[in-house]
């Protein structure tokens, strides 16, 4: 567990080998990773025997937690079967064309084709470059800027770090590259005015997007990414009529809209996809995470027949489509991808969803009375708690005293894994998890808080 000294060998072994993402690197000396040996059910295993319940998922991605047997047995059979192949220069595999053809059986809008990543970060990089490709077929080379949204988080490949609109994400990496804007951040709590009302929030975010395309240039704007809630910016979940607002800003100026659907897909927000729940209508769809319920890596992004059209027309005269990762399309991730969208399907687990979302919306409100909580939000099974060192005026800690990450390393002590994003402490449950397990995850949560005050 954190915090704990000295290291195991296993935890110097770690320290003098790996690069850890996303840590203080300058203190895993000190801290040690916790070493997770297995998982079972909602439940992981550390080497020391502790058991937590993982509420984040993992990372927002094991939606069908730990050691599914169906799962594992999907794995085996296609690792005997084919273990690898490609689908580059017309050659194909049953996995990728299964998962296609269900991804657009379940897909929110008409799709045409799906091109396969392994990550969500290349997802979205190739999005990017797909705008591009778009507008040099249509004959429109300078429609290539991409507006993102402070706050937003699209991954860590040079494009997507650059969309993402946080400073850890800029800040020594000489980020953000040319052709990103980033607008408002839809997130009411922090950034509405005195006596503003939401809906007057979303007209004035709506206008400050339209003043940005004016500035800039419609010309100039190839598309706008968004993900339909903000995830590791914090699980921001925007107003009502927020999304319509900022489409029909984008409609004006024939800029596409691509939904980052990496966390909110499949099941996560109680529907399918986080744009039917947000009235979001997205021209092209990223995934990743529960598409495979995070059983092996992969990422999608989805295209409409148009759009498709376009490439088609311009490799034609280029000579090839010259875009793909050696293990997009992967067999195996593929078979999993269709094994988890089987198993979300045959054993309802939207329906689950939808059943345990009340649970949810109830505790974590319950939480918002805490003394150290000045905002509660969530969408379906995704949710987050804003520490505030006062909640009337809802003045933030100062970030140095690092009272979001002490909270979650309370919480951790006594079972449970969250996240802390800065001050707000997200939760993100396993979607198979039962309404007894739901209130012991609460339970843990709130005693780490109370240790916290
Ligand atoms: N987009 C969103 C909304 C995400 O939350 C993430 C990861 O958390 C990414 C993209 C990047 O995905 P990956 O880490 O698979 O590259």
């Amino acid at each position: 567990m954190l915090g704990q000294t000295p290291l195991t060998n296993f935890q110097t072994r770690d320290v003098e080998s790996l690069l850890h993402p996303y840590t203080p690197i300058h203190k895993l000396k000190t801290i040690g990773a916790v070493v997770m040996e297995r998982g079972e059910g909602i439940y992981v295993y550390d080497t020391q025997g502790r058991g937590y319940i993982e509420g984040m998922s993992g990372l927002w991605c094991a939606g069908l937690g730990f050691g599914d047997e169906e799962m594992i047995e999907a794995a085996t059979a296609q690792m005997r079967a084919l273990p690898f192949y490609h689908i580059f220069g017309a050659k194909s595999s049953e996995p990728a064309v299964e998962l296609a053809e269900k991804l657009k059986e379940i897909a929110p809008v008409p799709i045409s084709k799906v091109f396969f990543t392994s990550s969500g970060s290349e997802a979205n990089d190739t999005q990017v470059k797909l705008a591009w490709y778009m507008n040099n077929a249509l004959g429109r080379p300078n429609k290539k800027k991409i507006i993102s949204r402070i706050k937003a988080y699209h991954g860590v490949t040079v494009m997507a770090a650059s969309l993402t609109g946080l400073p850890g994400n800029h800040n020594g990496w000489d980020l953000p590259v040319d052709r990103v804007l980033h607008t408002d951040c839809p997130h009411y709590y922090r950034f509405g005015t005195e006596g503003e009302s939401e809906a007057d929030f979303v007209a004035r975010t709506a206008k400050s997007l339209r003043d940005l395309i004016e500035r800039e240039g419609p010309d100039t704007i190839a598309a706008m990414i968004a993900e339909p809630v903000m995830g590791a910016g914090g699980v921001i979940v925007p107003p009502k009529g927020y999304f319509e607002a900022i489409q029909a800003v984008l409609d004006e100026h024939d800029i596409i809209l691509i939904a980052d659907e990496v966390i909110t897909g499949f099941g996560r927000t109680g529907n399918w996809w986080g744009s039917q729940t947000l009235n979001m209508k997205p021209k092209t769809i990223s995934a990743a995470k529960q598409l495979t319920a995070a059983y092996a890596p992969l990422g999608a992004v989805m295209v409409p027949e148009d759009i498709y059209q376009s490439y088609v027309d311009h490799s034609a005269t280029l000579g090839s489509f010259a875009h793909g990762f050696t293990y997009g399309g992967h067999p195996l991730s593929c078979a999993l991808g269709v094994k988890a969208i089987e198993i979300y399907q045959k054993r309802d687990i939207l329906g689950h969803v939808r059943t345990l979302m009340p649970l949810f919306e109830q505790r974590l409100k319950k939480l918002a009375d805490h003394p150290l909580v000045g905002e509660t939000r969530f969408c379906g099974l995704v949710g987050g708690a804003e520490l505030v060192a006062d909640k009337k005026t809802k003045r933030s800690f100062d970030p140095k005293q690092g009272v979001g990450p002490e909270a979650s390393r309370l919480i951790e002590q006594n079972g449970a894994i969250l996240r802390a994003i800065g001050d707000t402490i997200a939760i993100c449950p396993p979607m198979i998890i039962t309404e007894a397990e739901l209130n012991e995850l609460f339970d843990r949560f709130e005693k780490g808080l109370d240790q916290a005050e």
